[in-house]
């Protein structure tokens, strides 16, 4: 069976000018036609979605996507769902808050620091962003069951969306995941499947599958579609800063999907007009030591990524041998910014430094980032003044034992006013 499925044109609706028009190889350029796969059959390269941005230009104004849901589907116009009729497999998605973070800002000489809060999303991660266009998508082109190779947090996503659209689906994972992440797949009650090996494994064996199965896999077959659910974090951070671009974005990065598609977000913005042209944003790469070949091939100064076997706490962006990683040292470079790596302690400590001044509770890959953010802080790598922006991609919950025993929690006392007096007579002064 194939996996490979064309879109129907021959619908009156889809017959006006299209939008979405194919899709295009980032390495050769070399045309593909809307269809669920993600690799150039001529050099094996990454797909991406085209668009007449014409077309879409006719369509798009700050106006307009003002007036549009308090959801990723603000962008629909930049989204790779052709007609305006589909109602999206949505759980209210993306328009995440921007925080205007001053007390980290103080802490670490920034003043105009702010961290996207994207642990605010339904499943608690960005993940959901990508899975309510993938899902749409596939929904779309006749798909009955969807699927995924996961970390964890696309794992939660699809199950839920899944769940929510009806579709069936079957969630492959790492059997080395956060229990907590395989209790907030499973009560959606996908198919479950626990792999003896690491994420790089379960992948693989997906890729397998797709020759086997007429499934679409969020991550694989559809990741073309899939990834560009991940420009609306850029097109909120924009949008949140009074249609400014910032001066430079912190990025976890696992295998370069999403990070690679912020660069394509700015393009987008800045070629329709919608905000000015410079200057460009840095991307900048936030990875831990314990799974960071993109950042040791940074330091290297190499344009090659060579796969390493990964140990951290950051589960949900341990990817040792991560596809758009080449890309990530390209895009980097291009912009201006780095892909820098922290250490086991320095992620717990970065958890830590978000909640005590922020508020703000991020599972270990927002560790990772917070990291890296106060790592090149400290070496001086930013004005006082400077634009920094953050982004948080998932919630503290999710990976609660990274932080549980930190504190020193005294015994508990009995409910008496006069012990509490005598214990906590500092407080009552
Ligand atoms: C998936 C994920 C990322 C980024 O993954 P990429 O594969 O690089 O797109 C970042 N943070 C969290 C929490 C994630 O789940
Ligand atoms: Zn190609």
């Amino acid at each position: 069976m194939s996996s490979i499925r064309l879109l129907d044109r021959s619908d009156a609706e889809t017959a006006a000018t299209p939008r979405v028009i194919g899709l295009v190889c980032r390495a050769c350029g070399h045309a593909a036609p809307l269809q669920a796969t993600n690799m150039c059959e001529e050099c094996f390269g990454p797909l991406e979605v085209q668009y007449d941005y014409a077309e879409v230009a006719r369509r798009v104004s700050r106006e307009s996507i003002a007036a549009g849901p308090a959801s990723i589907w603000r962008y629909r116009a930049l989204l790779p769902i052709e007609s305006d009729d589909v109602e999206p497999i949505s759980l209210g998605e993306g328009w995440t808050p921007l925080i205007h973070a001053r007390n980290l800002g103080e802490e670490l000489g920034l003043r105009n620091l702010y961290v996207k809060n994207d642990t605010l999303n339904p499943t608690g991660s960005f993940k959901d962003r990508v899975v309510s266009v993938a899902l749409t998508w596939a929904r779309e082109q006749g798909f009955a069951t969807v699927a995924c190779a996961s970390t964890g947090n696309l794992a939660n996503s699809v199950a839920a969306y899944a769940a929510s659209a009806g579709l069936r689906a079957v969630v492959l994972v790492p059997a080395g995941i956060e229990p907590g992440k395989i209790t907030a797949t499973s009560v959606y009650r996908p198919t479950l499947v626990r792999i003896n090996g690491s994420y790089d494994d379960v992948n693989r064996l997906c890729t397998e599958l797709i020759d086997t199965v007429d499934w679409a896999f969020c991550n694989i077959n559809l990741r073309p579609f899939y990834s560009e659910g991940s420009k609306t974090l850029t097109f909120e951070t924009v949008e949140q800063l009074g249609w400014r671009l910032p001066d430079e974005i912190v990025i976890p990065v696992a295998s370069g999907c999403q990070f690679v598609k912020h660069e394509k977000a700015v393009r987008e913005l800045i070629d329709l007009g919608l905000v000015d042209a410079s200057p460009r944003p840095r991307l900048t790469g936030a990875q831990a030591a314990g799974c960071g070949p993109v950042a040791t091939a940074f330091a290297g100064g190499s344009d090659l990524v060579t796969p390493v076997r990964p140990s951290t706490i950051a589960h949900s962006i341990a990817i040792g041998n991560p596809s758009d990683g080449a890309d990530v040292l390209r895009i980097s470079r291009a912009t201006g910014g780095v892909v820098e790596s922290v250490t086991e302690d320095e992620i717990v400590e970065g958890i830590e430094l978000l909640a005590a001044t922020e508020g703000l509770f991020a599972e270990a890959a927002g560790g990772v980032t917070v990291a890296v953010l106060r790592k090149l802080a400290r070496a001086g790598r930013w004005q006082p003044d400077a634009t920094v922006v953050a982004y948080i991609t998932g919630h503290g919950l999710k990976t609660a034992d990274a932080v549980a025993g930190r504190a020193a929690l005294a015994d508990p006392i009995a409910p008496s006013l006069r012990t509490f007096v005598a214990e906590h007579a500092d407080l009552i002064g």
